[in-house]
């Protein structure tokens, strides 16, 4: 069987490690002879490894003390409600920088709730790039302001942290998080949906400083109120136990690898192995300034519809699955997030070439 690996933007791919680990303890978790998934969420053992879990992602991801971190349900786009649920204040106005999908779509969701000021801070002519990110001049009319680090469908990464002032700053990092080493203590609210470098689907990760619990809207629905959830360990009602577990075995994984900066380092060599590749090809090209490209979303096209559409079908035949780029965009999008290991990136550049030399 040739090697498979899988490039999806989310679900993404596990690390076979902490996939083989679930499969080889699936009937019978701690001894319990049943599987995690059939044991009471309050129960002892559950318990334990929820709090385990805790102290783990803390450890890899430098949390400060003073933030709490949740464990949800809803994906990021429950997020995207619960925001403003939660933090709108007296100023009853928030800003948006959009610089791209996911951004634009977290404003649309919070217009349901607050007025909301929206600013573009993408140029696309002639490649994509970011254009401000100090916005301390005008900050402090706004309860919080909002943005996307890593823009998954474009491949637009910000690496720098937007300039607030003493606004509360917000971040999606559904793809991005524990990819790099960032300053927690910068934002006031991080979270993410954990089916791209965290675990399955289904559950959602909320880190969020300790003063901006217990400030929601009154009809804010409990499952979505940050301080009955805090207060309640994150179980207000039934949570996604075994995705929940997932994530528990993918931290621990992380740790036995040198932790973030391990990862870090890793995500580097294998971002720049792939971009390096993409600007010496006349072939194909990728249309963003080098200083937004992301880590873990790397878009490219050969400028021809009929040729990407050969590219995807071949390159699945070859066991590089999932390379089609999102529908509104077009052209490929390989995602190298966490899991996927340096080989998968050498055997789609190794592809790339071949493919290259084949229909130039
Ligand atoms: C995938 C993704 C989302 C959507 O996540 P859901 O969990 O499906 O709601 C939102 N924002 C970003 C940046 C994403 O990558």
């Amino acid at each position: 069987m040739t090697q498979v690996f899988n490039f999806s933007a989310g679900p993404a791919m596990m690390p076979k490690e902490v996939l083989q680990q679930a499969q080889a303890e699936l009937l019978n978790w701690q001894e319990q002879q049943t599987s995690v998934m059939e044991v009471s969420h309050r129960g002892k053992l559950f318990m334990d490894l929820i709090t385990q879990a805790e102290q783990d992602f803390r450890q890899l991801y430098y949390i400060p003390e003073n933030y709490k971190i949740l464990f949800l349900q809803g994906g990021a786009r429950g997020q995207f409600a619960a925001i403003p649920m939660n933090l709108i204040g007296k100023k009853n106005k928030a800003l948006y920088l959009t610089s791209g999908h996911w951004s634009a779509t977290a404003a649309k969701e919070a217009r349901l709730f607050c007025e909301i000021d929206e600013i573009n801070i993408l140029d696309q002519d002639p490649e994509l790039k970011i254009n401000r990110l100090d916005f301390s001049d005008i900050a402090e009319q706004y309860d919080y302001v909002h943005y996307c680090p890593n823009e998954t469908i474009s491949g637009v990464e910000i690496f720098d942290i937007p300039k607030v002032g003493n606004t509360t700053l917000v971040a999606d990092m559904s793809s991005t998080i524990l990819s790099r080493k960032i300053d927690i203590s910068q934002f006031g609210i991080i979270y993410a949906g954990a089916q791209k470098n965290l675990g399955p689907a289904g559950i959602t990760i909320v880190i969020v400083r300790e003063d901006l619990i217990g400030n929601a809207r009154q009809e804010t629905p409990s499952i979505w109120n940050y301080a009955v959830q805090a207060k309640s360990d994150s179980m207000i009602n039934t949570p996604p136990t075994f995705a929940w577990y997932l994530c528990s075995l993918v931290f621990k994984h992380l740790l036995k690898q040198g932790g973030l900066e391990g990862v870090e380092k890793c995500n580097q060599e294998k971002a720049n192995l792939l971009y390096q590749y993409l600007d010496e090809s006349s072939f194909y090209k990728n249309n963003v300034v080098k200083n937004n490209r992301s880590l873990m979303n790397v878009t490219f096209t050969t400028g021809n519809d009929e040729l990407n559409a050969k590219f995807v079908a071949e390159a699945t035949k070859a066991g590089l699955q999932a390379l089609k780029g999102h529908k509104v965009l077009g052209g490929m999008r390989a995602s190298i997030y966490n899991a996927m290991p340096i080989e998968g990136v050498q055997a789609l550049i190794q592809f790339m070439k071949k493919f290259e030399a084949e229909n130039n």
